[in-house]
């Protein structure tokens, strides 16, 4: 494996900074920035050089993205709701929300 890939930004080669100038007087180019890659530590990150290069490509291919896993239905966590009556520190009460994760695994 190759221990850089390119920027996956669409847009990468188009940001004028000069660490993206390649190239001789007269045929200067900005080239897309090449992404070290760690060999146990691939993430998404590993194939952008910056958010914005991600989100230009999260942009870019949105629906081919989600094609990968739709969601067709609604996920779920099983939970309790748990009110709890208090008293603030100038005496009114107020009624306390707690969400607490059940445990379905056999439980
Ligand atoms: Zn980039």
């Amino acid at each position: 494996m190759s221990e850089h890939v390119w920027c996956h930004g669409p847009n990468c080669h188009t940001q004028d900074t000069q660490d993206r100038i390649r190239g001789v007087k007269g045929s200067k180019v900005l080239r897309t920035r090449k992404v070290k890659q760690y060999s146990n530590h691939i993430k998404m990150y590993s194939y952008f050089c910056s958010n914005g290069c991600y989100n230009d490509f999260a942009n870019k291919y949105v629906r081919e993205v989600i094609a990968i896993a739709p969601r067709t239905v609604a996920l779920e966590t099983p939970i309790d709701v748990e009110k709890t009556r208090l008293t603030d520190w100038s005496g009114n009460s107020y009624t306390e929300t707690k969400i607490v994760r059940v445990d379905n695994n056999g439980g």
